[in-house]
Parts: structure tokens; C-alpha cells; sequence
């Protein structure tokens, strides 16, 4: 089958967060079972390529006016092709979104450009048999196919699927972003993208593609809850029968104890010595003393934003430190949060530190060196790190939320059996207690080691969800044409039948 994705970042060329990832390991997964696979980006400042020209002037129409993209890439790593959208105007650019004072007001032109010019693109460069767009930047491109493209002969056919990585992200904004994107006022309606009083580009797409898909089975369910939905839950259950949880897979080759050249020693579930040096080095290098190596070191590694349940940690931070243990914390975010962090290091020197950085070398050696990653979310559509963490011999206490409840099997004391702690209640005391538990656990060894043994053998590397995916794309694909063949007028009757035949022949 072939395969595009078209998503806003992806590593290793781009990275803000989560999706970065995903796009860096789904599409290389899917080459590796047999599938042809494009992956389509902006060509931001940061990305890092030779940009060879593959097609020098697309012609896209953004609202009144027309712009001229060029597509560049056209190579080939680990089996994807890479290819990258070039408009210097549009994605030259200091940063990815926006920065401190705000996303960048033309963000509707710019991904409306985005999801065009990538229609463009599958039309004369790269023709697929399924489009997979990614979060908001990308979700009018199904709204585009619906409507300006509903009678183009080759696209009309093409299925489209929709991964949502985070509710909390839709791109809403004022009524007249509709005709600044070219979309017709038709779709100001609650059954299109109206949403109080404005447009939202997420509802756009969800209600126009054919499948949906979000980053874990429990955040599939919760996201058609008012708690959750962020205003989306109706038009999600609407959807239902089109929407699937498939976790995220983690790049075990970056990630894993026994190959991690970040970390100070390595070492593997048989042997675990590795990671008491680990636990030294990291101790130093946040200037840490190092004389409580028999204590738990608790470790984060976070957006400091409200999601990942920081304002639980504010107000449990008190009682966790009359625990006996420390804790490094690693991360950047609401300037609220940093500043409770520097003050929290700053009054207990012997006990916290803080580094407010991106720092992926501090990243791993916090997942080798920590003996339980703090995790607290309110929401968390699947999680990267507690999966990380859990290859590490690193407990993850977590709350039972997205896909950490996916991911974390909580401690049972009656069997000994599970890979972290958990708690249900998004409130202090709930934390305080799963964290106390986990340090009564830690005062015993040997249920200790158990756990880490259980955890280091979970295993989400991609294979799995990337067949799962695989499932999907052909069913839409199949109902895709299915449909064409109920109308002619689309494609032409000759079209149609080529189609089916070239499906039947593809299997
Ligand atoms: P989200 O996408 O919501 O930020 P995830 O857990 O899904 O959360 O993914 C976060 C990714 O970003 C992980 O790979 C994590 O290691 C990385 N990360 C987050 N903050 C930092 C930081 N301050 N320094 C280094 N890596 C970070």
C-alpha cells in the first residue's frame, strides 16, 4: 500500500513534542512490514536537509491570493521518502507555531498552505492510496477533500485518516479565517466548523474524514467525555464507529539501557549494577549529594504546562519532601511553574534540583539514573516517557489517564505482580499516597526488582500498533472505493473499475 503522511513535524527534521516522535517511528515501521511510505513536512529554518528540488511551483490558492510552493526532498531514509513543502515565507521561521508572545497570527494561512499544497503534491508527485494528516495544522486537508476536491477524479477516491495526539491543541479561530483559508461560508454551521461563535479547524476534520484515530485505547474513550472532549466530545460520538485508539510505539533503538550512549554506564535487566552508577553520575550532574544512594530518586521530565498535572505537585510538594528522597526535574514551560521549581531547588539544595532546559542527553540520563518518574497527568493522550521508563528499571507512578492507564500495570501488594503505581483521583492526596506506597515497595528489594524485571519486559516498540494502522488504512481503502464505485460521477465508471481491479490486485 502506499502510505502519505502529512504532519506538521516529525523527527529527526523537526520537534515540538509527541507527534514529532510518532512521525519519526510510525512511517519507518511501516516501510519495514512492506508498505510504501511518504512523509511530507515543512521545510522550517531548523530543518536540517540538502533541499533538492522535486516540483519548483505548486500552485495553492490561500484565501484571495495564490502561492507558489515548492516541494524539495525526494530522498529516501531507513525505506520513507522524505519531503518537504518550501515556502521561506510561511516556514522560515524561528520556531515552529509561535513563540512567547503567541502563535503566529497567519497560522491559518500557513497549514491551510500546508494541507493544500499537499494535495498538489499527492496529485503530481507522489500519488497514494491513503493520506494520514496529524492534529489541527493538518486537519482541513479532509475538509478541502470534501469540498474543493469533492469532483477532482483522482484525489475525490483517496481515504483519509485523522490522528488526534491531543485534544487540547484544535486551531480555533475568528469567522473570517474561513475565507482567508479559501473554504466557502457554508461551513459556518454547527454541522460543519462552527464551534461558539468561531471556526475550529479540528472539528473540521473530523467530521470530514473517513477514519479517526487517536494515541491510546482509554484516551479514545475519555476524549467522548465532556471532562476530556474539550468541547469536541459530541462530534467525537458522533463518530464513534470511525474512531480507534492505537497506542503510540517509543524508538527503542534511541531508547534503551542496554545501547544508550547518553547514559554514564549501560546495563540490562540480567544486570542492573549499571544503573546504580547511573544513578551517582545523575546525582552529580545536578549537584546533588550522592551519600542517599539507598533512597528513592524520584525524576521528571516534562512540559511544565497544567496537563501534566503540576499544580498537584505544587500543592503535594511539602509532604513529598518530608519523604526521604530527592528529586531532579528537568523540563520548561508556564513561567509559574519554572519559577516554583527554581524556589522548591533553591530551599531544599540537599534534596531537589532543577534544570530549566531542553536537553535530551539530561533526558535519558534522568529515565537510566531515577528510580520512579513522576507522572501525574490530568490528561495524557498516550506519554512517551513513562513508556521510556519503564525499559529503564524506572517505576512510573502515574495517574490512570490516557495511555499511561494503557501502559502502567499498577502494583498489586496481594501478588506482587505490576510495572509502577498508579492513582485514579486527579487530586494531592491521591499522589502522596500512590507515592508513599511505591516508597514502601522501594523499602523492599525484592518486590523492588520484581517490578523493574516486569517492567524492562514490556514491550512497545512499534511493530504491533504500526500492523494495527496497517488494518486500518486498508479498510478505508476498501470502503473508499467501495464508495466511488456507488458513484460514477466521481471517478467515471471506467475509473472505478480500474481502481477495484488495481485493489483487488494489491489485496
Ligand atoms: P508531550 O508530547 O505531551 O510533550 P510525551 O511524553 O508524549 O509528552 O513526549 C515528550 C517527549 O519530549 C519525550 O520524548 C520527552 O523525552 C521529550 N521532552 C519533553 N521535555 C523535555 C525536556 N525538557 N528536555 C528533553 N526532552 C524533553
Amino acid at each position: 500500500m502506499r502510505i502519505l503522511f502529512v504532519a506538521p513535524e516529525g523527527i529527526p527534521f523537526s520537534k515540538t513534542g509527541g507527534l514529532g516522535d510518532v512521525i519519526g517511528g510510525l512511517p519507518k515501521e511501516l516501510a519495514s512490514i512492506g508498505h510504501e511510505v511518504a512523509v511530507l513536512l515543512p521545510h522550517y529554518r531548523g530543518t536540517k536537509i540538502q533541499p533538492s528540488l522535486v516540483h519548483s511551483s505548486l500552485t495553492v490558492p490561500v484565501g484571495h491570493e495564490l502561492r507558489f510552493p515548492s516541494i524539495v526532498g525526494g530522498f529516501t531514509q531507513d525505506g520513507v521518502r522524505y519531503d518537504f513543502v518550501d515556502d521561506p515565507e510561511y516556514f522560515d521561521r524561528e520556531t515552529l507555531y509561535g513563540g512567547p508572545a503567541g502563535d503566529y497570527a497567519d497560522n491559518p494561512e500557513r497549514f491551510a498552505e500546508f494541507s493544500r499544497a499537499a494535495l498538489e503534491y499527492a496529485k503530481l508527485v507522489w500519488l497514494p492510496d491513503v493520506i494520514h494528516c496529524h492534529d489541527w495544522q493538518t486537519a482541513l486537508l479532509p475538509v478541502f477533500l470534501k469540498t474543493l476536491y469533492a469532483r477532482d477524479p483522482i484525489l475525490s477516491r483517496v481515504p483519509t485518516v485523522l490522528t488526534i495526539h491531543n485534544m487540547g491543541y484544535q486551531g480555533i479561530f475568528d469567522r473570517p479565517v474561513l475565507s482567508r483559508v479559501g473554504l466557502p461560508e457554508r461551513l459556518f454551521s454547527i454541522d460543519g466548523m462552527e464551534f461558539f461563535g468561531r471556526v475550529n479547524f479540528l472539528k473540521g476534520g473530523i467530521i470530514s474524514t473517513d477514519w479517526l484515530t487517536t494515541v491510546s485505547r482509554r484516551y479514545a474513550q475519555e476524549i467522548q467525555t465532556r471532562e476530556y472532549g474539550c468541547g469536541l466530545e459530541g462530534v467525537l460520538r458522533n463518530r464513534a464507529d470511525h474512531l480507534v485508539g492505537i497506542l503510540n510505539g517509543v524508538d527503542y533503538s534511541a531508547w534503551s539501557p542496554g545501547t544508550d550512549s547518553h547514559i554514564a554506564v549501560r546495563y540490562s535487566a540480567e544486570d542492573l549494577s549499571g544503573k546504580a552508577v547511573c544513578k551517582h553520575d545523575l546525582l552529580e550532574q545536578f549537584g546533588l549529594p550522592t551519600n542517599k544512594l539507598d533512597r528513592p530518586l524520584i525524576g521528571i521530565i516534562s512540559r511544565f504546562v497544567d496537563q501534566k498535572g503540576f499544580d498537584l505537585f505544587v500543592e503535594a510538594a511539602d509532604e513529598i519532601l518530608k519523604e526521604d528522597l530527592q528529586i531532579v526535574a528537568l523540563g520548561t514551560g508556564m513561567p509559574e511553574y519554572e519559577a516554583f521549581f527554581r524556589k522548591l531547588a533553591a530551599n531544599h539544595p540537599r534534596q531537589v534540583a532543577v534544570r530549566i532546559a531542553y536537553d535530551n542527553t539530561l533526558a535519558h540520563k534522568i529515565e537510566a539514573g531515577s528510580d520512579i518518574f513522576l507522572m501525574p497527568s490530568r490528561y495524557e493522550p498516550c506519554g512517551l516517557n513513562q513508556i521510556y521508563s519503564l525499559r529503564y528499571g524506572t517505576l512510573p507512578l502515574v495517574r490512570s489517564t490516557g495511555g499511561l492507564d494503557d501502559t502502567v500495570e499498577p502494583y498489586n501488594p496481594k501478588t506482587g505482580a505490576g510495572t509502577g503505581f498508579k492513582f485514579e483521583k486527579y487530586d494531592a492526596a491521591s499522589l502522596l499516597a500512590c507515592l508513599r506506597e511505591a516508597i514502601r515497595v522501594w523499602d523492599d528489594p525484592k518486590a523492588w526488582r520484581r517490578l523493574q524485571a516486569a517492567a524492562m519486559a514490556r514491550d512497545f516498540s512499534w511493530r504491533a500498533s504500526a500492523g494495527r494502522y496497517a488494518d486500518l488504512y486498508q479498510a478505508a481503502r476498501k470502503a473508499g472505493i467501495q464508495a466511488a464505485v456507488g458513484s460514477s460521477l466521481v471517478i467515471g465508471a471506467e475509473g472505478v473499475a480500474k481502481a477495484a481491479a488495481e485493489l483487488s490486485r494489491k489485496g
